[in-house]
């Protein structure tokens, strides 16, 4: 609001040129133009993944996204109060029409107002690759029309640095891409990162590479995936939040898995943890099936493939939840993508001293009973890991009718070169699985931290609840459909939280909410 008076007030009211002429409305209107292009190297550089201002700040390129567009929404109406003043009091304005220079600003100007429309929320929302090709394009159009034009009264200076920004941007992606995925351009032999892609109901595909070296993440991060192979432009990259956790646990002996004969041996870790490894070790994602990318994506774990994924991030904020003496998670399907790392952070930093949390809250509310298995090895592993002094309650929700999906065996497989697909399993094997995963199913619903319960969660009652027990700081993370992110909001509304609560006892409550996209 501050920036929007600012350059406002700025552009309107002084109407005096520099030579002391009053009302001179050329000065005026120019100066709105080059006050206008002024803007532009900021909110090119605060459209960026890679920018200095999160560089200094720490302040996440999402949220800086908001900035770029209200900048770019404020300065597109100084540009018509710039051209329109120019088309009424300019009296060279049509003689002058057949100068490059002139038609350079017009088609500059259509072009960011377009580009102001096609970035309105519901269009990105319903239409995002119409969005993404337009902005593309009109950008391009934009800055090249609009550097001849400024140039023209040589303020091209104002202009030129957005490419240089955005070249910036395009250098460090490329850079990262090629360091987390050198296996692939040759700089080192024998590793890959190709997925493994299962397929664990109608609408949802888990996708598993090998951590890439150097590639470290906070819990609640989000990586880009591009895959030629699945995406119908070779460049196109799809945001993912990192399902799995970016453990230390267990890592002494991991430097050195090969024994004397050469046969891969199983770190310290695996036999630790267990089918449950994915989840502390390696880059897992849950994939919600939509309509484009993701669906050829689903039909390429129909077949239990493997798929090239060139991984570029990570992007986005972690919260740090070291300082929180109560964490409730609460996610709904593949929401856990989000809370699941940052409860097994949660129980991390309490094993080696880095937070105070004494209770942890996981609800997770799944259409079928099946889908409990996604991530029950994972679960279990968590409160085994859970000291004493960390209470650990899990509260799973079946909100739909209960089927049998059995979860897909390559999931936790051993050998993870291999891809088994369910049909390919002989009847022997069939029946050896369905005992391994009823052994899993009870040692699960065995223990005394979880509960099943049919239907949805009544959120505002659990949260009651735990602010009624806590005391000194609460946090509350939340990913799912927009209706578990308002009942949310509706539970800790006023008098739940907030002062009068911490005054008479109660805790401070800080609600993270991730709603997996910017609209
Ligand atoms: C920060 C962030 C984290 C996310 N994490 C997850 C996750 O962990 N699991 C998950 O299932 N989904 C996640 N998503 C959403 C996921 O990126 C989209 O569902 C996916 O890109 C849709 O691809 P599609 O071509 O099949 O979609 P379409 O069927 O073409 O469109 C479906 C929806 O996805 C949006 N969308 C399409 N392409 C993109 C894109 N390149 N970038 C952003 N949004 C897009 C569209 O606006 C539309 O609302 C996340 C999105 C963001 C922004």
């Amino acid at each position: 609001m501050a920036y929007i008076i600012f350059l406002y007030v700025w552009a309107f009211i002084n109407t005096t040129d520099l030579e002391g002429q009053k009302l001179d409305i050329s000065y005026w209107y120019n100066r709105a133009g080059t006050l206008a292009s002024s803007q532009f190297p900021l909110i090119a550089a605060l459209g960026t993944k890679n920018n200095l201002v999160t560089l200094v700040t720490g302040i996440s390129y999402d949220r800086l996204n908001y900035v770029h567009r209200m900048m770019a929404r404020v300065v597109v109406i100084l540009l018509w109060v710039h051209a329109g003043s120019e088309v009424v009091y300019y009296a060279e304005f049509k003689g002058d029409l057949a100068q490059s220079w002139l038609r350079c600003g017009l088609v500059a100007i259509i072009a960011l107002t377009l580009l102001c429309f096609v970035s309105l929320r519901p269009v990105r929302a319903n239409a995002y690759e119409f969005f993404f090709y337009t902005h593309f394009a009109m950008v391009l159009i934009f800055l090249v029309t609009a550097y001849f034009h400024t140039n023209y009264q040589s303020l091209g200076y104002w202009i030129w640095p957005s490419f240089v920004f955005w070249a910036l941007d395009r250098f460090i992606r490329v850079c990262r891409l090629i360091v987390f995925n050198h296996s692939y351009f040759g700089f080192r032999s024998g590793s890959t990162m190709d997925a493994t892609t299962e397929l664990l109901d109608d609408n949802n595909v888990r996708l598993r590479l090998h951590r890439p070296s150097h590639f470290h993440w906070s819990p609640g991060q989000t990586a880009y995936l591009i895959m030629p192979s699945v995406s119908k432009l070779p460049f196109e990259a799809h945001p993912f939040t990192i399902a799995s956790f970016d453990s230390n646990l267990f890592d002494s002996v991991e430097e050195a898995p090969v024994t004397e004969k050469g046969e891969k041996r199983k770190s310290l870790a695996e036999h630790a943890l267990g089918k449950s490894t994915p989840f502390w070790k390696e880059v897992v994602f849950f994939v919600g099936v939509q309509e484009g990318f993701t669906k050829r994506l689903k039909d390429v774990a129909l077949k239990g493939g493997k798929v090239k994924v060139f991984i570029d991030g990570p992007y986005g904020p972690s919260p740090d939840l070291g300082s929180f003496d109560t964490s409730i998670f609460i996610a709904g399907g593949s929401g856990i993508s989000y809370t699941l790392p940052n409860f097994l952070d949660v129980i991390e930093k309490v094993r080696d001293g880095k937070s105070i949390c004494r209770r942890v809250v996981f609800v997770w509310s799944i259409r079928e009973n099946d889908h409990l298995y996604w991530i029950d090895d994972t679960l279990i592993k968590a409160i085994q890991l859970a000291p004493p002094h960390l209470a650990v309650d899990i509260r799973i929700h079946v909100t739909g009718a209960r089927t049998t999906v059995a979860p897909l065996e390559q999931a936790y497989g051993d050998d993870d070169t291999e891809s088994i697909h369910s049909d390919s399993r002989s009847e022997i094997a069939e029946h050896e699985y369905n005992e391994v995963v009823d052994k899993s199913k009870d040692s699960i619903l065995a223990m005394s931290a979880v509960r099943v319960e049919n239907g949805r969660p009544n959120l505002d009652g659990i949260l009651k609840e735990e602010v009624g027990m806590a005391t000194g700081r609460m946090s509350v993370s939340v990913c799912g459909s927009q209706a578990v992110a308002r009942a949310t909001r509706n539970a800790l509304r006023f008098p739940v939280s907030g002062p009068t609560s911490v005054l008479s006892g109660g805790p401070s409550v800080t609600l993270h909410i991730e709603s997996f996209g910017y609209a």
